[in-house]
C-alpha cells in the first residue's frame, strides 16, 4: 500500500520510477522531511515545510514549489491514498544531469513524495520504554539540515539493531564525562537530570526537531521545568530517565542505554507526564 508522487506522476510505489541522473541519487545531494498523519490529519505541517524551506536554502538549492504548493500536493497524495494512519515523505533533490560534483547550470530540483502507512506505537513498548546503545557521532558539521546523507544514521541503526537495541545514540567527542550526547540515529534525546528535563541546545550539532521543539513548547506550558543544554554521556548515563523524541515515536522513555538499566528500567514517570502533554497539545496542530 502507499501512493509514490514523482514530478507530477501519482502511481502505486511499485511503479514510480526516479530518472538514473538524479543528483540525489548520485550524491545524496537533496533535503527530505517526514510528516505523520493521524486519523487523515497532518502533525505539525507547517513546522515541517518551514524546516524544509531551510534546509533547501541551506544547500543552496531555491524551494521549486511554495509552503502552499507542497500543501496542495500533499492533501491530494493523502486524499488519493486513502490511508488514515500514514507517513508523508517528502524530498528535494538538485536535480537531474550528467555526474558532476558541481552544481549544473541548467539544473531543475526534483520533487518527490510518498504517503505509506505508519502505525503508532503499541502502547506496551510506551510503558516499557526502549533500549539503546551509544555510538561515535562522526557525521558531517552540519547535522541540523536534513539532507539525504544519512549513511552514518544508517549504520548506527544497524549497529543497534544488530545488539538488539531500538536506537543509537551518538556522542561527540570523548572527554571530559565520556563526551558530548546529541541526538539519536533518526530521533532527538532528552535526559531527566535531578528532576529537571535537559535536552542539548540547537547548536548546529542536532537537528532542530519538530518534536523536540513541541515537547518543550507543551512542557512548558505545563510548568514543568525544561532546560536547554549540553549533557555528557557521563551524566545521561546517571540520568533518572532518557527520552528520545521524533515524528515517528513522539515522546518514548528509554529503559536501558549500553545494557544498563535506566532509572527504574521502565518507562518513567516524568516520560509519561511530557508525553501526555505533548498529545494534548497535538490536537491544535493537525490539518
Ligand atoms: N534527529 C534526527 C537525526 C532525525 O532523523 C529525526 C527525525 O527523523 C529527528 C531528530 C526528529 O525530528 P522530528 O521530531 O522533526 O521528526
Amino acid at each position: 500500500r502507499g501512493i509514490a508522487w514523482v514530478d507530477g506522476k501519482i502511481t502505486s510505489m511499485e511503479e514510480a520510477k526516479i530518472p538514473f541522473l538524479d543528483r540525489g541519487y548520485f550524491f545524496g545531494d537533496g533535503v527530505y522531511e517526514a510528516v505523520k498523519v493521524v486519523e487523515g490529519k497532518l502533525f505539525a505541517l507547517e513546522e515541517h515545510l518551514e524546516r524544509f524551506e531551510r534546509s533547501m536554502k541551506e544547500i543552496r538549492i531555491t524551494p521549486p514549489k511554495t509552503k502552499a504548493e507542497f500543501t496542495d500536493i500533499i492533501m491530494e497524495c493523502l486524499e488519493k491514498a486513502g490511508i488514515p494512519d500514514a507517513m508523508v515523505y517528502l524530498q528535494v533533490t538538485r536535480g537531474i544531469g550528467p555526474r558532476m560534483h558541481a552544481f549544473l547550470p541548467q539544473g531543475e530540483p526534483m520533487v518527490t513524495l510518498f504517503v505509506a502507512p505508519m502505525a503508532s506505537l503499541e502502547e506496551s513498548v510506551r510503558v516499557a520504554g526502549v533500549s539503546c546503545i551509544t555510538v561515535p557521532d562522526e557525521r558531517w558539521a552540519h547535522p541540523h539540515i536534513k539532507t539525504l546523507n544519512l549513511l552514518p544514521n544508517v549504520l548506527a541503526k544497524q549497529a543497534a539493531a544488530e545488539q538488539g537495541a531500538f536506537e543509537a545514540i551518538f556522542v561527540l567527542g570523548t572527554e571530559p564525562g565520556g563526551g558530548l550526547v546529541t541526538e539519536a540515529s533518526s530521533s532527538n534525546i532528552a535526559a531527566v537530570i535531578k528532576g529537571k528535563v535537559v535536552t542539548p541546545p540547537l547548536n548546529g550539532r542536532i537537528l532542530p526537531g519538530v518534536s523536540r521543539a513541541i515537547m518543550l513548547e507543551t512542557a512548558r506550558a505545563a510548568r514543568i521545568e525544561v532546560e536547554e543544554r549540553e549533557i555528557t554521556l557521563e551524566e545521561m548515563r546517571g540520568a533518572e530517565e532518557v527520552i528520545l523524541t521524533s515524528t515517528g515515536v513522539e515522546v518514548l522513555g528509554v529503559c536501558e542505554l549500553d545494557g544498563v538499566t535506566v532509572g527504574q528500567g521502565v518507562s518513567g514517570p516524568l516520560t509519561r507526564r511530557l508525553y501526555e502533554v505533548f498529545m494534548a497539545g497535538s490536537v491544535q496542530r493537525l490539518t
